[in-house]
C-alpha cells in the first residue's frame, strides 16, 4: 500500500525550529530546517539523531527545501550541513538563496558575542563551555571578526545548488516552472507573501504529491504581495498555524492605530523602540512612518539600527519581481526603499536626550541591539516599545508580551519594566480565515497543522475537519503521521468506445460514475481504454477465440442424427424469440451456441450432448445447457 509520512523533527505543536521530514513514493524529503530563537541549549536545533540513526544522511535524504530566509526555518542549516555532515541538494528560491546566508552571518555574529558573555559565567561548568563553543564553530572555522566587512560563505557547497525563480509572468509573480529533483521526484514553487522571497512548494512523486506553505500571507501588503495557489488537490497540505484563532481587524486600522500610538510618545519627549528582523516587516513599517512623518511634517528623528538596512534595499532592488505591483510600478520613479526621514542608528544615539524611534534587530529582543537599547529604555515610563511581530516562548519579547514586569537578566540582574509595551499584529502570517482561504483553494485530502500552539492548532482542525470533511492532523515533534494513499491512473478512452456508448444513448456525465468495457493498452507510459477490435488492429495480433463446452447425457437408443433433430425440435418450441437453426453437418446452434451429438463410448444407450459458446454468451450457453439436462419431451 502507498503511503505518505509526515513527522515534525520541530514546529511540531510548536512555533520555531521548523523542519518536517516528509515520505513519499519512496523518496524522503526534508522541509525547513530552521532554529529556535527561545533556547540555547540543544532544544536549539531540530532533533537530526531522528535521521542520523538510520545510517547516513546524504544518502537517505533526496534533498532539503527552504521556504524562505528566517531563521526559524533555515538558522539550523550550517549546524547541519558543517557538524551534522549532510552535503546533498538544497533547494530555495533566488531572494532566498542571497539574504539566507547574510541573516545566518548576521545571527552568528550576536551568537558569538553572547558566547564571551557565558563563558565567563560558566567557566566550572564544563558541559555548557563545550556546548556554547559548538555552536559559533559551527559556522566557521576561523575567529569571529567583529569589523569583518568581507563576508565569506562559510557554507559554499550548499550554495551552489540550483535555485527556484519564480518568474513574473503578466506583471505578478505566480508559481516556478516544476523542477526535477531526479527522474521520479519534481518540486514547485508557489508565491507565499510573507518575506521576500518566500514559496510554499510542492513536491510531487507520480500523481502523489504534498504542499509544504512555509510561512504566508494571504492579504497582500505594503510591500508584498498575497500568496497563491491553485487546485493542485495535493495528497496532504502542511500549513502552518501560527495564528490560527485569530481573525484580524482591518489592516488600515492596524496602520492607524501604530501610527497614533508613535506620534502620541514621540510628542511627549518619549522615545520609541521598534524590535524587528532585518527584512521584512522592517520595511514594510519604514515606509509607513516615512510617508506620516513627511505628510505631518514631524522632527524627531527615526532611525533603523542595522547595518543591515543598506543590504535590504540592495536585494529589494535587485528581486523587485517578487514585490507588489505598487513598489513595481513607483520603482520607476522613486525607490520605495530610500527613505529621507529614516537615518542609520549609531550605538551612542540611545542615550541622547529628546524623542526618536528606532527600528532595531532582532525582532523578539532576545539578544543584539534591540534588547540593548531596550535594556537602556525600560526604566522610563515615557518610552514605548512596540512588538510588531510574533515572540517565541523563551524570548523577552514573549515575556513582556505575557505581561512580566521584572525581567531576571544575566547575572541575576533584575530588569523593571516601566515603559509602555504594545503588541500590534503586524506579523506577515496567514490568519484563521487565510488558512481556511488557502486550504479551500488547493483542495487537499488531508491537511497537516505544524508551527503553531498547540490548543490552537485543536481549535483549527476541528474547523477544518468540519468544514471541509478532510482528516486534520497535528503531530507532535518525534510524532508519525501515516496516511495510505490510493494513486489515481489517468486512463484516456478512445472515440470509438465512445461512439459506441453514446450509439446506446447513454451520454458521459462528470458526475456519475459507470461501467465501461474495453480492453485497456499502455503505450508510452499512457494508459487507453479501447474497444478490443481497435486494440487487435492498434497491437497487430490475431484474435483467439476461447469457447466453453459443456457434456450433457441424454437417455436415448435412437441414431445421433434423430437425437440432433429432437433436439432442434424441442429448442425451436421453446425458445420462440431465438433464432434456431438444423445445419446440414447436423449441428444446431442458438444464436451462437453449438450443439453437437455423438455417440456415448461405452453405453448405446446414451447420447452426448456437445453445447459450446464463447464467453460473450455465457448467459444463453449455460440456460441452454440446464434446459437440455431436464431432459427432451418424449417422441410423439
Ligand atoms: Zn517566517
Amino acid at each position: 500500500m502507498p503511503e505518505i509520512r509526515v513527522t515534525p523533527l520541530g514546529a511540531g505543536q510548536d512555533v520555531g525550529r521548523s523542519c518536517i521530514l516528509v515520505s513519499i513514493a519512496g523518496k524522503n524529503v526534508m522541509l525547513d530546517c530552521g532554529m529556535h530563537m527561545g533556547f540555547s541549549d540543544d532544544r536549539r536545533f531540530p532533533d537530526f539523531s531522528y535521521i542520523t540513526r538510520s545510517g547516513r544522511l546524504t544518502d537517505f535524504l533526496d534533498c532539503v527545501i527552504i521556504s524562505h530566509f528566517h531563521l526559524d526555518h533555515c538558522g539550523a542549516l550550517p549546524y547541519f550541513s558543517e557538524m551534522v555532515g549532510y552535503d546533498g541538494p538544497i533547494y530555495m528560491t533566488q531572494p532566498t538563496q542571497a539574504i539566507c546566508p547574510i541573516l545566518l552571518e548576521d545571527y552568528r555574529k550576536i551568537a558569538v558575542d553572547k558566547k564571551v558573555v557565558e563563558i565567563t559565567k560558566h567557566t566550572r561548568d564544563n558541559t555548557a563551555l563545550r556546548y556554547l563553543e559548538l555552536l559559533p564553530l559551527s559556522w566557521t572555522t576561523q575567529e569571529p571578526q567583529s569589523t569583518s566587512n568581507a563576508f565569506t560563505p562559510p557554507l559554499a557547497h550548499w550554495l551552489v545548488f540550483p535555485c527556484i525563480v519564480i518568474p513574473s509572468a503578466c506583471g505578478t509573480p505566480g508559481t516556478s516552472p516544476p523542477m526535477p529533483v531526479d527522474d521520479e521526484l519534481e518540486i514547485k514553487a508557489y508565491y507565499a507573501g510573507h518575506v521576500l522571497g518566500a514559496a510554499m512548494f510542492q513536491i510531487k512523486v507520480g500523481a502523489e504529491s504534498v504542499v509544504y506553505t512555509g510561512d504566508y500571507n494571504m492579504t497582500p501588503d505594503r510591500h508584498l504581495g498575497a500568496a497563491w495557489i491553485d487546485k493542485c488537490r495535493p495528497n496532504l497540505l502542511i500549513t502552518e498555524s501560527t495564528y490560527a484563532t485569530t481573525i484580524r481587524d482591518s489592516k488600515r486600522c492596524r496602520e492607524r492605530d501604530f501610527l497614533k500610538k508613535v506620534h502620541e510618545t514621540v510628542e511627549r519627549g518619549g522615545k520609541v523602540l521598534i524590535p524587528v528582523f532585518a527584512l521584512g516587516r522592517a520595511q514594510e513599517l519604514c515606509i509607513l512612518l516615512e510617508t506620516f512623518w513627511e505628510r505631518m511634517d514631524l522632527k524627531a528623528p527615526i532611525y533603523f539600527s542595522t547595518g543591515l538596512t543598506e543590504k535590504a534595499n540592495h536585494y529589494y532592488k535587485l528581486f523587485i519581481p517578487w514585490t507588489n505591483q505598487k513598489i513595481r510600478k513607483t520603482f520607476v520613479q522613486r525607490n520605495m526603499f530610500e527613505f529621507k526621514h529614516i537615518k542609520a542608528f549609531d550605538r551612542a544615539f540611545a542615550d541622547s536626550p529628546g524623542p526618536m524611534v528606532v527600528f532595531a534587530t532582532p525582532g523578539m529582543l532576545h539578544a543584539g541591539q534591540s534588547l540593548q537599547i531596550f535594556r537602556k529604555w525600560a526604566g522610563n515610563e515615557k518610552n514605548m516599545v512596540i512588538m510588531p511581530g510574533y515572540c517565541v516562548q523563551g524570548t523577552v519579547g514573549h515575556k513582556i508580551l505575557s505581561g512580566q514586569r521584572k525581567l531576571e537578566m544575566e547575572g541575576r540582574q533584575v530588569l523593571e519594566v516601566k515603559m509602555q509595551v504594545e503588541y500590534m499584529s503586524f506579523s506577515a502570517h496567514a490568519d484563521a480565515k487565510g488558512i481556511m482561504q488557502l486550504v479551500g483553494q488547493a483542495e487537499p485530502e488531508n491537511v497537516l497543522l505544524v508551527h503553531g500552539e498547540a490548543k490552537k492548532m485543536e481549535f483549527l482542525k476541528q474547523k477544518i475537519e468540519q468544514e471541509f470533511r478532510v482528516s486534520c492532523y497535528m503531530p507532535a515533534n518525534g510524532e508519525t503521521v501515516t496516511l495510505p494513499t490510493s494513486p489515481s491512473i489517468p486512463v484516456g478512452i478512445s472515440l470509438g468506445l465512445l461512439k459506441r456508448e453514446m450509439a446506446q444513448g447513454l451520454l458521459p456525465d462528470a458526475k456519475k460514475a459507470r461501467l465501461l468495457h474495453g480492453t485497456l493498452i499502455m503505450k508510452d507510459s499512457n494508459f487507453r481504454l479501447v474497444s478490443s477490435e481497435q486494440a487487435l488492429k492498434e497491437l497487430g495480433l490475431a484474435e483467439h477465440q476461447l469457447r466453453f463446452t459443456c457434456r450433457v447425457h441424454l437417455h436415448d437408443t435412437r441414431k445421433e442424427q434423430e437425437t440432433a433433430v429432437r433436439v432442434y425440435s424441442h429448442l425451436k418450441s421453446v425458445l420462440k424469440d431465438h433464432c434456431v437453426q438444423h445445419l446440414p453437418d447436423g449441428s444446431v446452434t442458438v444464436e451462437s451456441i453449438l450443439i453437437q451429438a455423438a455417440a456415448h463410448s461405452e453405453d448405446p444407450g446414451t447420447k452426448v450432448l456437445l453445447v459450446s459458446w464463447t464467453y460473450q454468451d455465457e448467459e444463453l450457453g449455460s440456460y441452454l445447457t440446464s434446459l437440455l439436462k431436464k431432459g427432451l419431451p418424449q417422441a410423439s
